[in-house]
């Protein structure tokens, strides 16, 4: 029999996707967040669930690994959106992809540094604005680097603001609203059609639900 194969992350966007894929009938067979395993079976016949770390989502559904994945858009951005759909977004870990500075400081003018995980995202924004900016790969605390002199800028994402606030940053320009997007690979969306729109549909639906 043909599986799906659907790929999620930990966290916040897990906790909110499942909701959604038992609104589609899709149950994991045990509690994914208390479980060091990485595939788990589920209520529905041929379909399976991987646990993976978010920038890998993409990864495992451009190359077919995995027929279907949910992806944050930041992470769908910095990725680059090769070989695969987004039909469908989930709307949900909503929040907002913004660079911030030091709070009350001066915005920086000639060449700046920019620091963050956003790499290819910082790059084009700063680009698009007519910035001239060098841009600095850090893996986590953003926050760190103006305070530290490392950068005037940084590129992070951004929720209730209460994280830049708490050091002393300010949120300054929005680049994207961000959600997390249902994603398919383009070769199995063809040639596992019969078992991939029904599912796209179901989700749909639950999502509509929702709304009402
Ligand atoms: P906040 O203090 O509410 O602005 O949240 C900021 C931090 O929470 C960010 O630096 C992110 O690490 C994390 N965060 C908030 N919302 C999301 C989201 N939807 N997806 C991923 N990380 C998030």
């Amino acid at each position: 029999m043909s599986q799906l194969t659907i790929a999620l992350t930990k966290g916040r966007i897990l906790r909110e996707t499942l909701p959604l894929l038992s609104g589609a009938g899709i149950e994991p067979a045990e509690d994914i967040e208390s479980s060091r395993k990485l595939i788990f079976d589920t209520s529905r016949p041929g379909v399976r669930l991987l646990i993976l770390r978010g920038s890998d989502v993409p990864t495992y559904v451009q190359y077919g690994s995995a027929d279907l994945g949910v992806s944050g858009k930041d992470t769908l951005m910095e990725h680059g959106g090769d070989g695969f759909y987004e039909p469908l977004d989930l709307r949900i870990a909503r929040c907002r992809l913004m660079t911030a500075g030091v709070a009350g400081g001066s915005r920086a003018r000639g060449r700046i540094k920019v620091a963050t995980k956003y790499v290819n995202v910082a790059r084009r924004f700063y680009a698009e604005e007519g910035r001239q900016a060098d841009i600095i790969k850090l893996y986590g605390a953003m926050e760190l680097a103006p305070l530290m002199d490392l950068a005037d800028e940084i590129v992070d994402i951004v929720d209730t603001g209460n994280t830049l606030r708490a050091n002393g940053l300010e949120p300054r320009q929005t680049i994207a609203d961000i959600s997390s997007r249902l994603i398919v690979n383009k070769a199995a969306m063809k040639m596992k059609h019969s078992l991939i729109q029904p599912l796209l549909e179901e989700l749909a639906g639950a999502l509509a639900e929702r709304q009402t």
